[in-house]
């Protein structure tokens, strides 16, 4: 079988599979190293031993920990504007316009967001220990550069934009429905429980810092205990894996439909050399009884008039060219009738 005929179509398909079949693999490895790291790592709680734990290791800082703590501001608390009595530490504003745009290849209406206006305050905060009876604290250092902020909602309320006839008329025109605009709330609440993920260290002065680790390695903060924090990264870290499968077999199937064509090629390649074969074999036979320096025979071709009729054009089942004439149409029709040549077939005379 010669090299694989490829379109340019499949190609692109096969090349883009492929490359987006190895950046998904990637992905996924790089969650599944986070998945063991975080497997790995020391699961300590906020208490008193903290700093004796890590002088008994040798060194001021524990390279990747999962500590679990209670969430405590180091002086005042952020306040909520919309409910006074809720106090926090990390608190996001935000503002998001949804909008109706017009979809002409759809010929729908979809909707659209746009972020407005966002805003994010913090205050220095601890962990403590979960208990409350045991003292000790850690400093949780630069909480904007967890991979997600461990907030939740606390507020939120949808203002409808109202419309005049003059607005209806000029959305049509432009394709746009302003439809309001969603303010939320979202906030880490003092005394909720997290879980931080990260480098542990020990300061001169005695105090203990969470922070980024030093390797680039994932930064976590969330609420809730740190098998949550593993169980969703195993699912993203199998949905990357999917993913890549998926282009995986695309770009199988692409190569696969490739090579089912070059074998019908094949197939009917050879089809038309045994057909030959057989007229060749036809015309020697008929040659043998025959004398070319005569009048053209009764049943010559009616194409070249020299050699005998030989092929019978199917379906309409006219005998009237040899072989070779009839490989030379330039289009498989028959030459008496204009029907369409489905198929041919030799003529033997005996
Ligand atoms: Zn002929
Ligand atoms: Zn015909």
């Amino acid at each position: 079988m010669d090299t694989l005929p490829l379109t340019p179509g499949e190609l692109v398909c096969l090349g883009s599979s492929l490359a987006f079949s190895g950046l998904f693999y990637y992905l996924h490895r790089k969650k599944a190293k986070v998945v063991t790291k975080i497997q790995e790592a020391p699961k300590l709680q906020v208490n008193d031993s903290l700093p004796s734990i890590l002088s008994a290791t040798g060194s001021s800082c524990l390279g990747y920990v999962a500590i679990e703590g209670v969430v405590q501001p180091v002086e005042t608390a952020l306040t909520s504007p919309y409910h006074e009595e809720l106090q926090g530490v990390i608190e996001r504003l935000v503002l998001k316009e949804h909008r109706l745009i017009w979809n002409s290849l759809a010929r729908s209406w979809t909707d659209s967001e746009r972020v407005v206006l966002e805003q994010v305050h913090t205050v220095p905060f601890v962990l403590a220990s979960p208990s409350g009876k045991a003292s000790g604290q850690v400093c949780v250092e630069s909480p904007l550069h967890a991979v997600e902020l461990p907030v939740e909602t606390v507020y939120e309320r949808f203002q409808q934009t109202s419309h005049g006839f003059k607005d209806l008329l000029s959305h049509y025109l432009s394709g746009e429905k302003p439809k309001g605009f969603l303010e939320t709330e979202e906030m880490l609440l003092v005394g909720s429980s997290l879980t931080g993920i990260g480098e542990l260290a020990l300061h001169r002065d005695g105090s203990l810092h969470l922070q980024p680790p030093a390797d680039g390695t994932g930064y976590f903060l969330r609420l809730g205990d740190w098998e949550a924090i593993l169980a969703d990264l195993r699912s993203v870290s199998s949905f990357w894996k999917w993913a890549s499968l998926l282009c995986g077999l695309a770009a199988a199937a692409v190569i696969l439909r490739a090579l089912c064509r070059a074998y019908h090629r094949h197939k009917v390649h050879q089809e038309q050399e045994a057909q030959q074969q057989e007229f060749e074999n036809l015309r020697r036979h008929q040659s043998a009884g025959l004398d070319l320096s005569e009048e053209p025979p009764e049943n010559a071709c009616v194409i070249c008039l020299t050699s005998l009729r030989e092929c019978v054009l199917l379906p309409c089942g006219h005998v009237c060219c040899c072989f070779r004439c009839f490989q030379a149409f330039p289009n498989r029709t028959c030459p008496i009738c204009r029907s369409p040549i489905d198929r041919v077939v030799p003529l033997y005379q005996a």
